[in-house]
């Protein structure tokens, strides 16, 4: 009996002990079942584990998270391996997720296009960490390619405008700033078509003391956009309502439809008042309008969506900008969970440090490619951080989008056929996610070849590109290959 009952109590101690061996760790089931309770009892409390629940939007961006976190937390991806972010469709589990996570690390410049429905119904607060934030977006080269905003585009679009116009109008002009009349009659101002379409006037001059002539009139800006103001003689002046001078954004080279001087000048809301000055004669042609009217009628941003707005997203294909990612995942990580700093900036620390390497292996590898070659065509707009880091040329891309959700026109099709025939790049690379359809068409045009297997988009699960590291040791590898 005496026996049974030190038995008991040596039970219960052991238990005692057990217990508190466990105790310290956060839950039973985060504890190393390898690792034995006396073990745990002695080592450093494994309060090592914090109880936030991460989650990244994406799997790269959960494993750069990952490392940052170390073995505090589990950090989770959103999208499974696979899955295409910019044609991305929530899945039911989705806002549940979310609604559980006290940390979500998102790429940010609207490259989770899916989020904000998912905040809303997930509801609750939780800290949101964009990695891009600090990073100043791209804006994508190509929309603006084909329009050409130099003071030569500009000159010979006036003169296109003003091809076959004759000035039947004429303006008695004010003499000074103060007098200066209407540029257009009453009458035009109210049908509001005079903003359109580029006029050829003949303004009536004053004479001047030093027996020259000037002129006055007044100019109003319905929107800010640049206005393109010619003359046939003279100095051109625009002064704002203040009666402060402006200087032209763009010296316009004219010789056409009679016109010898003028500039766009960028004009916000409002009335300026325009002199020409300095004229020989008593009377002189002039027109005034703003330039690319069409543009705001066409709509022809369509194709690329809200990206245009945001820029290119794409900041984690050049290592260098993923070293402001982890500092803001640091940072967000430190936000939920205080008691982790040091981990956090040690762990930080440490992936910069492999970071850097990696830059360093991309540098090689990329200088084993003829500088002559280093010509890049992608299905879209991906690797333009990558280009400008790594010292490659953007050739051109299948679709002109910064996401893969967009569309090309034959019109694209046949140009890129052409740079790319006219560059001698050698070939189109996308990643796995997209569809190939248009880059082999193109292939088939042109000769080149196409490499269809990047990981630009998301991770794999295991090889070739189970983190983040290997994802661009991988891309970077084929590129390479691909170019040589
Ligand atoms: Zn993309």
């Amino acid at each position: 009996m005496k026996n049974r009952l030190f038995s008991i109590v040596v039970l219960l101690t052991l238990a005692a002990l057990f217990l508190a061996a466990c105790g310290s760790a956060p839950s039973a089931d985060s504890a190393p079942a390898a690792e034995s309770a006396t073990e745990a009892a002695v080592k450093e409390p494994a309060a090592e584990a914090a109880s936030i629940k991460v989650l990244a939007s994406t799997t790269f961006l959960a494993d750069i998270a990952q490392n940052v976190a170390g073995d505090r937390v589990v950090v989770e991806s959103l999208l499974p391996f696979g899955a295409d972010p910019h044609s991305y469709q929530a899945a039911p589990t989705d806002v549940a997720k979310i609604a559980e996570s006290n940390l979500l690390i998102l790429n940010g410049v609207e490259y989770e296009h899916f989020i904000e429905t998912l905040l809303e119904n997930a509801g609750g607060e939780r800290v949101i960490v964009e990695s891009a934030t600090g990073i100043e977006p791209r804006q994508m080269e190509e929309e603006h390619a084909e329009e050409d905003h130099s003071p030569e585009a500009h000159s010979k679009e006036v003169c296109e405008q003003l091809e076959g116009k004759t000035a039947e109008e004429e303006i008695q002009t004010g003499a000074d700033a103060a007098s200066a009349v209407e540029l257009h009659g009453e009458d035009e101002h109210a049908e509001g078509e005079h903003a359109h379409e580029r006029e050829i006037v003949t303004l009536k001059l004053n004479a001047q003391a030093d027996g020259t002539f000037a002129g006055y009139v007044l100019l109003d800006s319905e929107e800010e956009q640049g206005y393109a103001v010619t003359s046939a003689a003279g100095e051109i002046v625009v002064t704002d309502a203040a009666g402060a001078t402006l200087e032209a954004g763009q010296i316009l080279t004219i010789d056409c439809e009679g016109m010898t001087v003028g500039g766009v000048y960028k004009l916000p809301v409002g009335e300026y008042v325009v002199a020409v000055t300095g004229v020989d004669s008593e009377s002189v042609v002039f027109s005034a309008a703003p330039m690319h009217a069409h543009e705001h009628e066409e709509g022809e941003e369509g194709h690329e969506g809200h990206s245009h707005e945001a820029g290119d997203p794409h900041m984690w294909l050049d290592p260098n900008l993923v070293i402001t990612y982890v500092g803001n995942i640091r940072d967000g990580l430190i936000e939920a969970d205080p008691d982790g700093a040091e981990t956090y900036n040690a762990n930080a620390e440490a992936y910069i440090a492999q970071l850097t390497d990696l830059d360093k292996w991309i540098v090689e590898q990329v200088d084993t490619v003829p500088a002559e070659r280093r010509l890049l065509v992608t299905n879209h707009e991906a690797v333009g951080y990558f280009a400008d880091r790594y010292g490659f040329e953007v050739v051109g891309a299948v679709i002109p989008s910064l996401s893969t959700e967009a569309t090309t026109s034959a019109k694209e099709m046949a140009e890129l056929i052409e740079q790319i025939k006219a560059t001698g790049a050698p070939a189109i690379f996308l990643g796995e996610v997209e569809n190939a359809d248009l880059a082999n068409q193109i292939a088939d045009e042109t000769g080149v070849k196409v490499v269809d297997t990047l990981q630009l988009e998301t991770l794999t699960d295991g090889e070739p590109a189970a983190t983040y590291i290997e994802m661009m040791k991988y891309n970077v590898t084929q590129i390479v290959e691909g170019l040589k």
